[in-house]
C-alpha cells in the first residue's frame, strides 16, 4: 500500500460499501458480503448467459424460439438484494469509486470475452438522461475493462437517439418495442469487420442489447458479444 493510501485510510478508515462495516482495504467489499454474492454458475444457455437447471443443457427456451442477434452474453452476479446493494449506488449516487471493484469481478471472470473483441462499447445513456445522472456507469465499466487489456475503447460509437421511457415495470414484449429504434452508429469506420464487445452493468430481458447489436451489425461490425456486471434471473 502507498504511504499516501495509508494516512488517508488511517484518517478515514474504508467501509465495505453493501454493509457499511470497517475493512482493512479500500475499493473491496468485507468477506462476509463477499461470501453472500451470488456469482453466476459455468452452465448457462450459450447464447444468453441464463443459468440452466441440467448440466447437458446447451441452450435455454426462449434463445431456442427465437435466438438473440448477439453471439453470446454474459454476466458475472445474479442481480438480486445483495448485488442491488452495490449496483444501485454506482448507477445513481455517484459512487463512481466502485468502478474499478466492479470491473475487475468481470474482467477475473471472462477476460476471455474482453481478450478477443478489438472494442468495447458500452451502452449509450440519452444526453438528457447523461445530464441528469452526470455520467455512465456503463461507460466507468467499459472504460476500466478497455484499459486493463488495451483495447480500444469507444463510447461515442453508439448513440441513444430515442429518450425512451424506463423500462422498469415493463415486461419482455414491452421492452422490445420501447427500445426499437433508440440506437445509431456514429462512426461506422471504427467498427467495421470488427469484433464488438457491448459492456452493461445489468441484464434484464437483453431487448436493449440486442437491439445495440442489431445496428452494429448493420453499420459493418463482424461479431458482437455482450458482458454485463448482473443478470436479472426468472426462476
Ligand atoms: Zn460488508
Ligand atoms: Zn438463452
Amino acid at each position: 500500500m502507498k504511504f499516501f493510501e495509508k494516512i488517508l485510510n488511517y484518517l478515514l478508515p474504508p467501509h465495505c460499501p453493501i454493509c457499511e462495516k470497517q475493512i482493512l482495504d479500500s475499493g473491496a467489499v468485507c468477506g462476509e458480503c463477499f461470501g453472500k454474492l451470488d456469482f453466476i454458475p459455468n452452465s448457462v444457455c450459450q447464447f444468453c448467459g441464463k443459468p440452466l437447471p441440467y448440466k447437458e443443457a446447451k441452450v435455454c427456451a426462449s434463445c431456442l424460439k427465437k435466438p438473440p442477434l448477439y453471439t453470446c452474453a454474459r454476466s458475472v452476479l445474479k442481480y438480486n438484494e445483495i448485488s442491488k446493494a452495490i449496483i444501485l449506488p454506482f448507477k445513481h449516487a455517484d459512487a463512481v469509486e466502485l468502478a474499478p471493484l466492479l470491473s475487475q469481478w468481470m474482467n477475473s471472470r471472462y477476460s476471455d470475452l474482453i481478450i478477443t473483441s478489438d472494442c468495447l462499447i458500452p451502452v449509450p445513456l440519452h444526453t438528457k438522461r447523461l445530464f441528469k445522472r452526470k455520467y455512465n456507469q456503463s461507460a466507468l465499466l467499459a472504460k476500466n475493462l478497455a484499459k486493463i487489456h488495451h483495447k480500444s475503447y469507444l463510447p461515442r460509437v453508439l448513440r441513444r437517439t430515442k429518450n425512451t421511457q424506463s423500462q422498469g415495470h415493463m415486461n419482455a414484449n414491452k421492452r422490445q418495442e420501447n427500445i426499437k429504434n433508440a440506437f445509431q452508429v456514429s462512426n461506422s469506420q471504427q467498427i467495421k469487420n470488427k469484433n464488438v464487445l457491448i459492456i452493461d452493468d445489468v441484464l434484464t430481458t437483453g431487448a436493449t442489447v440486442n437491439e445495440c447489436t442489431k445496428v452494429l451489425l448493420k453499420a459493418g461490425a463482424k461479431q458482437v458479444n455482450v458482458l454485463t456486471l448482473a443478470r436479472v434471473i426468472k426462476e
